[in-house]
């Protein structure tokens, strides 16, 4: 069984909240967000066909410098059996693995959770409006509908706060796609689903800052500006005012920065 890959970078200080990771990038997915940053992997170009073993090993080099490899895309809950292999090589190899996912297959993260220590999720709509889910990630509300996908997306974050020591939230804020609103519903609801599991321990909340690039999928977004680092600044004080979560971050390009519950605000809503 061999796993499609785009390619690893062998030391990443953003990729993961706090953690030093070697990152592995795997080809295609099923959702086509028009302001994807990695649509190339989307889009499977540039890909190849590893053994998941050779991948492992080439991580495995990196033991001492990083403890965690973090699985990202592209979609890695798409190729089911080859990122079961893959996080079981890693395992094997004394790694601690992370997984980016959408969300969208719950089942596969159960299949592969005796190998995984963290998982990242991105949350890129309000769960109970489907119409806004389906505009934030490319697809015909029919098919959000039909397929249940908020309701995927509620169930691995779930899977996550219960098996895992830590989950990244992840609630993108993309200028023309996210109102500020909408940020803040996610980020309710996102409350209500820790607070159901309890473990508000494992839950980072992360604002994630967009970026335009020529990569970008949809020619309308490639001409908004990058987020206003006021607005997420402002974002994140009202998620501290309005919810349970006592840290809230931001990550930018290169950066990620911790605002926590009563420290110097500059900016408002
Ligand atoms: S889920 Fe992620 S990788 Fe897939 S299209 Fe959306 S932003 Fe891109």
């Amino acid at each position: 069984m061999k796993v499609l890959v785009a390619g690893w970078r062998d030391l990443s200080t953003v990729d993961m909240i706090g953690e030093p990771c070697f990152v592995i990038w795997l080809c295609g997915c099923n959702f086509r967000c028009p302001w994807c940053q990695n649509w190339h992997i989307v889009e499977c170009f540039d890909c190849r066909w590893l053994d998941p073993q050779t991948v492992a090993e080439r991580a495995a080099e990196n033991l001492g410098l990083v403890e965690y490899v973090h699985v990202t895309g592209g979609e890695p809950t798409l190729q089911d059996k080859g990122l079961l292999e893959l996080c079981k090589a890693l395992k094997e190899k004394g790694l601690k693995v992370s997984v980016d996912t959408n969300g969208s297959r719950p089942e596969v993260l159960e299949r592969i959770l005796p190998y995984l220590n963290h998982m990242a999720i991105d949350i890129k709509a309000p769960l109970s409006e489907p119409d806004k889910y389906a505009r934030a990630i490319g697809l015909p509300l029919e098919i959000v509908e039909s397929y249940e996908i908020p309701a995927k997306v509620e169930k691995s974050l779930q899977v996550g706060l219960c098996n895992l020591e830590k989950v990244e939230i992840r609630l993108p804020v993309v200028p023309k796609v996210h109102e500020p609103s909408d940020v803040l519903r996610a980020a309710h609801e996102v409350e209500e689903v820790v607070g159901r599991t309890r473990f508000w321990n494992k839950a980072v909340v992360v604002l994630q800052q967009y970026v335009p690039s020529e990569t970008v999928p949809s020619p309308f977004l490639r001409e908004q500006p990058m987020t206003d680092a006021g607005l997420l600044q402002a974002l994140a004080y009202k998620i501290l005012d309005e919810t349970e979560f006592t840290q809230i971050y931001i990550r930018a390009v290169d950066s990620v920065i911790k605002i926590k519950r009563n420290s110097f605000r500059k900016e408002s809503l």
